[in-house]
C-alpha cells in the first residue's frame, strides 16, 4: 500500500510551505504523487527520480573528461585542497539545511576560509541596512491574522513565491481578517506590471531605480507635509491614496525583494523602508520583511551569527577571530580581485549566477562543487560530490524567510551511498584533522564520519 507523508516542508522557495502531503510507493523508494505543493514544488520531489543525477562524486582528468571516484577518494582531494590553499573560500547554501551550514562552518574555521552565502548577491545589502536601522518584523502568521494593507515593493510572488499569496499575505482568511482578500488592500510597486501588480488594488508604476525617492515621498506625506506633483514618475495624487490606505490601516506589512534591495540605492532603499516602517507605527501598526529567495536562505544567517557573530562575508583567514566587510570579504570582490586559491561551490551555482570575469579567475584554482544535481558549477567544476535531496532525502532544520525555524522531512531513501552535506562535511572535517594530526574540536561530529574516514588511505 502506498503511504501519505502529511506536513512535510517544501525545499524550494522562501515560503517554505510546510503542509504539503507526499504519496510514496510501498518500498519507499519513489514519490507517486504531491498534494498541496504549486506546480515548482511538485517538480522539486518529482525530480530527486532524474535517471541523469550523478551518484558517485566525478573528477576532472589532464584530458579535461570526468570521471567516477569513491565518496572517500573525494574527501581526501577535498582535505587535502583546503589544507594546501591560503584562503579558501566556501560559498553557497541556498539549498542545504542548517546541520549541512554547521558542518561546513567546522572545515572553514579549520581551513581558514572564507565562509559566504547566497545573501552576498541577493538580501545582503537588506543585512547591510538592518545592521544600521533595526528590523521591525514579524512572521508570517502575523500576517495572515493580523495584515490589512499588504504592500509588495519590487518583488513578484505570484512567480518567485507561489504560494505566498494563498498561505500568507492575501487570500487567506486570518483570525482578525476572517473575510481574506475582501478585507485586504494589496499595493504593488514595481516599474513593471507583472502578475502580483495585476492583482493588487493599487499598482504604483514607480520610475526604475527611484525607489528612494517614493519612500522619502511617503515619510513625507506621512509626517504632514507636501511633496512635489510627481515623485519617481507616480503622480502626487497616487501617491496620497496609498498613504491614506496606509494611515487608516490596522496593520501594514511591507514585504520587499530584490527590485529594492539591487536597484541605485540598494541598501539605503531598504534603510529608507525600514525608517518608513517606524513611521508607519506611531500612527497604526505596521511591520516589513525580506522576501527570501531560497527555502533555507536565511538559515545561515542564524546559524552563522550564533557561530561566529556574522551572518555573511565572514573570513576566518585571520585563525584567532571572524572578520566581516561587505566589499572587502565578499565572495564576488574576492574572485574579482583574484584573491582566493580554492573555491567550494555547495548548494548553489555560481557558475549561473557570479559574473563571467569572477568565475574566470576561480576557475584558475581548484573549484569543487557539492550539490546533488548536474549544474553549471558541476559542469565547470575540478570535482563534482553529489549529497542527498534535503527535504526529500534528508531531515533537517530550515528557517523560513520570516526566521521561523522548522524540521523538514525526510520522505524517500537517498540513492545508496550518497551522503547528506553534514555527512560529507563532518569527514572532510575528520580527514582535515587527520591529515593536520590535530584533534577535531566538536564533539559532536558523527561517529559514522570518524569511521568512514578512518578507512581512507
Ligand atoms: Fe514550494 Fe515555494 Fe511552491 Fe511553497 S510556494 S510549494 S515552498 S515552491
Amino acid at each position: 500500500m502506498p503511504k501519505l507523508i502529511t506536513q512535510v516542508g517544501c525545499p524550494y522557495c522562501g515560503a517554505s510551505c510546510d503542509d504539503i502531503e507526499v504519496l510514496v510507493s510501498d518500498d519507499g523508494k519513489k514519490i507517486l504523487e504531491t498534494r498541496n505543493a504549486c506546480v515548482i514544488g511538485n517538480e522539486i520531489f518529482h525530480h530527486v527520480s532524474n535517471p541523469d543525477r550523478p551518484k558517485r562524486p566525478r573528477q576532472r582528468q589532464t584530458d579535461g573528461t570526468m570521471k567516477e571516484i569513491s565518496y572517500d577518494e573525494a574527501i581526501d582531494f577535498t582535505a587535502k585542497t583546503l589544507i594546501k590553499a591560503k584562503k579558501p573560500l566556501i560559498y553557497g547554501f541556498g539549498s542545504t539545511n542548517c546541520e549541512g551550514m554547521s558542518a561546513v562552518a567546522r572545515v572553514a574555521e579549520k581551513a581558514g576560509a572564507v565562509l559566504d552565502n547566497c545573501a552576498s548577491i541577493c538580501h545582503g545589502p537588506s543585512f547591510l541596512a538592518i545592521f544600521d536601522n533595526g528590523y521591525p518584523s514579524c512572521t508570517l502568521g502575523e500576517v495572515k491574522n493580523r495584515a490589512d494593507v499588504v504592500i509588495f515593493w519590487g518583488c513578484n510572488p505570484m512567480h518567485a513565491h507561489p504560494r505566498h499569496t494563498s498561505r500568507y499575505s492575501i487570500f487567506p482568511r486570518g483570525f482578525f481578517t476572517n473575510k481574506g482578500q475582501m478585507q485586504r488592500t494589496v499595493i504593488s510597486v514595481d516599474p513593471r506590471e507583472t502578475d502580483t501588480a495585476k492583482l493588487a488594488d493599487i499598482h504604483l508604476m514607480i520610475r526604475q531605480g527611484h525607489d528612494y525617492d517614493l519612500f522619502d515621498a511617503f515619510r513625507t506625506v506621512l509626517r504632514g507635509y507636501d511633496i512635489p506633483a510627481e515623485v519617481a514618475g507616480i503622480k502626487k495624487e497616487q501617491i496620497l491614496e496609498a498613504a491614506e490606505k496606509m494611515k487608516k490601516a490596522r496593520f501594514v506589512m511591507i514585504f520587499f525583494g530584490m527590485g529594492c534591495t539591487h536597484t541605485d540605492g540598494r541598501n539605503h532603499n531598504i534603510d529608507a523602508a525600514i525608517s518608513l516602517t517606524r513611521d508607519l507605527n506611531s500612527i497604526t501598526k505596521a511591520s516589513i520583511m525580506a522576501m527570501r529567495g531560497h527555502y533555507n536562505i536565511a538559515g545561515p544567517g542564524q546559524v552563522w551569527s550564533w557561530q561566529f557573530g556574522f551572518p555573511y562575508c565572514i573570513d576566518l583567514s585571520k585563525g584567532t577571530h571572524a572578520h566581516m566587510n561587505p566589499g572587502e570579504t565578499s565572495s564576488i570582490d574576492l574572485a574579482m580581485r583574484d584573491e582566493v586559491d580554492c573555491f567550494v561551490n555547495v548548494g548553489t551555482d555560481a557558475g549561473a549566477h557570479f559574473p563571467i570575469e569572477a568565475v574566470k579567475h576561480l576557475k584558475k584554482h581548484p573549484f569543487i562543487t557539492v550539490d546533488p544535481n548536474i549544474c553549471m558549477a558541476s559542469e565547470i567544476a575540478d570535482l563534482h560530490i553529489p549529497v542527498r535531496v534535503v527535504g526529500v532525502e534528508e531531515p533537517g532544520v530550515v528557517y523560513r524567510m520570516d526566521n521561523v525555524p522548522i524540521q523538514f522531512k525526510k520522505v524517500i531513501d537517498g540513492p545508496e551511498g550518497v551522503p547528506s552535506d553534514e555527512e560529507l562535511f563532518d569527514r572532510i572535517y575528520i580527514r582535515m584533522c587527520e591529515l593536520t594530526e590535530t584533534e577535531p574540536l566538536w564533539i559532536h561530529v558523527k561517529e559514522h564520519a570518524k569511521a568512514s574516514s578512518s578507512q581512507v588511505e
